[in-house]
């Protein structure tokens, strides 16, 4: 969304969501007083609820200065230029928020000091204030979070879909921790790898992992754990689970790997006795070709390994899968379902999603959309300036229309994470005509 128009315009609308909202946060001003709110947004489909907050605020505490910061912030509005989100809230903080907040806290009670990646409106102009000699402290120098303050007893357990996967992201709660800043990998030219968020690796120590989970666990009560790593370094996962095991803790992890031939029977069977119950890992487009142009460094016969492994080893295994990359032919789309319904049929996966390709400024395809055969669409900026910029259109030479692949992908997917359908020729599951597979299965 490039322009803010359409937020401000369902801004002025109401739904009882919305009254809940301003309940909620005129209760919390009332009993906290803050002379800061923060607001963390990470996805785009928290921003609306977080403009409401920030709106309420501003009319019952007109002096409470409002922070926002979060993926969706460091992802879509390192652009913005249109100043009427300063109308809502003061200040933004791009990427990690600890050394921006300290700084911008500072700056606040004493009206002057030094900011870090710290966006906010000057005379009706956005500007950013980043002063090159601060730095953010090294990821295994920070404390285990804290969830002080918030009620662990009033989640709502959530039964949204009967994906097993889905399930056990919204059903419960559970502590949530990363074992290393950004990706040992980043390199997937899909992948947003030029921001920090990704493209920075600094790693926690597995004493300091284990160290951090029982400080959490003595605080919340709960021995459940979803590590949030984009991708999980491998070596590390290993050490930790040594590291649980030696220390007799009785957790139950889960968490997002790449699908590293690192990961061996031996590995695996580690970290299930380490209280390991699921991962979840990206084979994106199942096809050698396009696997090397995304360059996820792995190949179709080791992902089957891997994933093996982990099954064999009694771990749940959820894959993302993607369609429609620039060049993709509907042959590869459906080699890649045939490879899919095989990765089923011998019950190497338990689970798994297909994505829409979409393409994103701070890809390597958005950096370099020659090399990928892509040609980017212009962005228009409104004239009140730019909101938010992530995805951009684009054409190729030989489109292929996907969308219209989508919905036999799915309905394939759908019935074989129940089992179904795993005998049929996929070719089966659409409702256009598509081509024979030709993929030779190795695994
Ligand atoms: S897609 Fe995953 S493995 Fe690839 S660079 Fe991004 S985070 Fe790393």
């Amino acid at each position: 969304m490039t322009s803010f128009t359409p937020l401000l315009d369902r801004l002025k609308k109401r739904t009882l969501l919305d009254d809940w909202i301003s309940e909620l946060t005129k209760e919390a001003l009332k009993k906290f007083q803050p002379d800061v709110l923060g607001l963390s947004v990470p996805f785009p489909g928290n921003l609306l609820g977080a403009l409401r907050i920030a709106e309420t605020a501003r009319q019952v505490s007109p002096g409470t200065k409002i922070v926002m910061g979060g993926g969706y912030v460091n992802t879509e509005l390192r652009n913005l230029t249109d100043g009427r989100l300063f109308d809502l809230i003061d200040y933004l903080t791009f990427d990690d928020g600890e050394v921006p907040l300290e700084h911008l806290l500072a700056y606040i009670q004493n009206g002057n000091g030094e900011l870090l990646r710290t966006m906010f409106r000057v005379d009706g102009k956005v500007v950013l204030h980043s002063n090159p000699s601060l730095h953010d402290v090294r990821f295994k120098n920070l404390d285990a979070p804290s969830y002080q303050g918030l009620d662990m007893k009033r989640y709502v357990s959530m039964m949204e879909t009967i994906n097993p996967m889905q399930r056990l992201w919204s059903d419960g709660r559970w502590n949530k921790m990363i074992l290393a800043h950004g990706c040992y990998w980043k390199k997937c030219t899909f992948c947003d790898v030029s921001l920090d968020y990704i493209g920075r690796f600094d790693p926690d120590s597995a004493t300091g992992v284990v160290d951090k989970m029982e400080q959490v666990m003595k605080e919340t009560g709960v021995s459940g754990f979803h590590f949030v790593d984009e991708a999980a370094p491998p070596a590390l996962l290993k050490a930790m689970s040594e590291e649980i095991v030696k220390r007799g803790l009785k957790v139950q992890w889960w968490g997002n790997l790449r699908f590293d031939p690192f990961f061996t029977k031996e590995v695996a069977e580690l970290m299930k006795r380490a209280g390991c119950i699921a991962v979840t890992g990206g084979i994106e487009v199942a096809s050698e070709r396009v696997l090397k142009l995304i360059d996820k460094g792995i190949s179709i016969e080791k992902v089957a390994q891997v994933t093996r492994n982990f099954k064999e080893a009694g771990i749940f295994v959820h894959a993302y899968l993607m369609y429609g990359f620039p060049t993709q032919t509907v042959q590869e789309t459906i080699d890649s379902l045939e490879v899919v319904r095989n990765l089923f049929q011998k019950n190497y996966l338990s689970s798994a999603y297909w994505h829409r390709f979409a393409l994103t400024v701070h890809s390597p395809v958005g950096k370099n959309p020659d090399k990928f055969n892509v040609k980017l669409a212009p962005v228009p900026t409104p004239k009140e300036g730019l909101f938010a910029l992530n995805e951009i259109p684009y054409t190729e030479p030989n489109f292929v229309d996907h969308d219209e692949l989508g919905v036999g992908l799915r309905r394939a997917l759908y019935n074989y994470m129940l089992g179904l359908g795993l005998e049929m020729d996929v070719r089966d599951w659409f409702d256009i005509k598509v081509p024979r597979p030709k993929v030779e299965i190795s695994f």
